[in-house]
């Protein structure tokens, strides 16, 4: 092993301080958020392939900090699954992006992001149950979106709660697929009604003849299971032309649309529905 030079160490624990007091100092930012009222919700849309039209939105989080400016979700969410704060953002998550929805036209759904915490959460029904019915939204216009490394630990408790939400009338969805292990397991075990093939294959799709491969059996597989399929992270117009030869369902991407928000949606239909 290298010897360290003498301060080495000291650099690295004032580092470490450093690191751990601002992720203290954003925990304490964070608790106060909700009422200070600087989380807020963009959307990204959900092109459908056949039809060339919008059939729903992404809702993902955003937080405007007073000093630091715009926080992407990957650096506070963390911070709110060990804080437990996350049961309150998440509610208001739902809340928020069910009342956003009850302005837009009746085809079209609202997809959430779950964390596991919150998905093993007892109230969670009762949340969902309630968001829908005060913002007046049926439940089949709801979408939660959930990654199959919630479903390795506690996967009984999740699984009826899976089946709770279809019972309503909601919807799951399996994120980020492909990049975890036991993706076929599940598929065959639980009700998902859609699949969202993580955005790292259709990155290397046209590259890589394998990773080609596998999008097209995905959705193929899909296909035969008869649920939706959704590909991520679509960014070229060569990727599109791709996912429409192996007949993929939807898309979502920069390519059709970065994330806009709430009251961008509209005008996003207006441009895209109509072609
Ligand atoms: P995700 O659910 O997989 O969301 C997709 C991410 O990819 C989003 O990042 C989106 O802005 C980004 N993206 C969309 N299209 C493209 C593209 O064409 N190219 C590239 N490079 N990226 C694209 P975002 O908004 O920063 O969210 C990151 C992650 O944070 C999400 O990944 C999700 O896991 C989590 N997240 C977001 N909102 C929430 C929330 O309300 N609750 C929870 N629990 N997690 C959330
Ligand atoms: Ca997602
Ligand atoms: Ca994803
Ligand atoms: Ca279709």
């Amino acid at each position: 092993a290298k010897k360290a030079g003498p301060g080495t160490v000291c650099f690295f624990e004032q580092a470490d301080d450093k690191a751990s007091r601002d992720r203290k100092a954003l925990q304490a930012d964070l608790e106060g958020a909700i009422a200070r009222d600087e989380l807020f919700l963009v959307f990204q849309p959900f092109l459908d392939l056949d039809g060339n039209r919008i059939t729903g939105f992404e809702a993902l989080l955003r937080w405007q900090h007073p000093q630091r400016g715009l926080i992407p979700p990957s650096e506070f969410i963390g911070i709110a699954e060990e804080t437990g704060l996350i049961h309150e953002i998440g509610e208001w998550v739902i809340r928020r992006a069910c009342m956003t929805l009850a302005d837009w036209p009746v085809d079209i759904r609202v997809a959430v992001n779950f964390s596991a915490a919150q998905f093993h959460n007892a109230g969670i029904l009762q949340t969902i149950v309630q968001a829908l019915a005060d913002a007046r939204v049926e439940p089949h216009r709801l979408e939660i979106e959930i990654t199959e490394s919630m479903l390795l630990s506690k996967y009984g408790s999740a699984a009826s709660i899976l089946n709770a939400l279809l019972q309503l009338g909601a919807t799951v969805a399996l994120d980020d697929f492909g990049t975890g292990f036991s993706s076929l397991t599940y598929l065959r075990k639980l009700p998902f009604s859609r699949i969202k093939i993580d955005q790292s294959f259709i990155r290397d799709m046209l590259v890589q003849p394998d990773c080609a491969a596998i999008v097209k059996s995905v959705i193929s597989l899909a296909r035969d299971l008869r649920i939706g399929v959704v590909a991520e992270g679509v960014e070229t117009a060569d990727q599109l032309e791709y996912l429409r030869q192996f007949n993929c369902d939807e898309v979502q991407g920069y390519l059709i649309s970065r994330p806009v928000p709430a009251d961008g949606v509209l005008a996003l239909l207006d441009t895209k529905q109509v072609r």
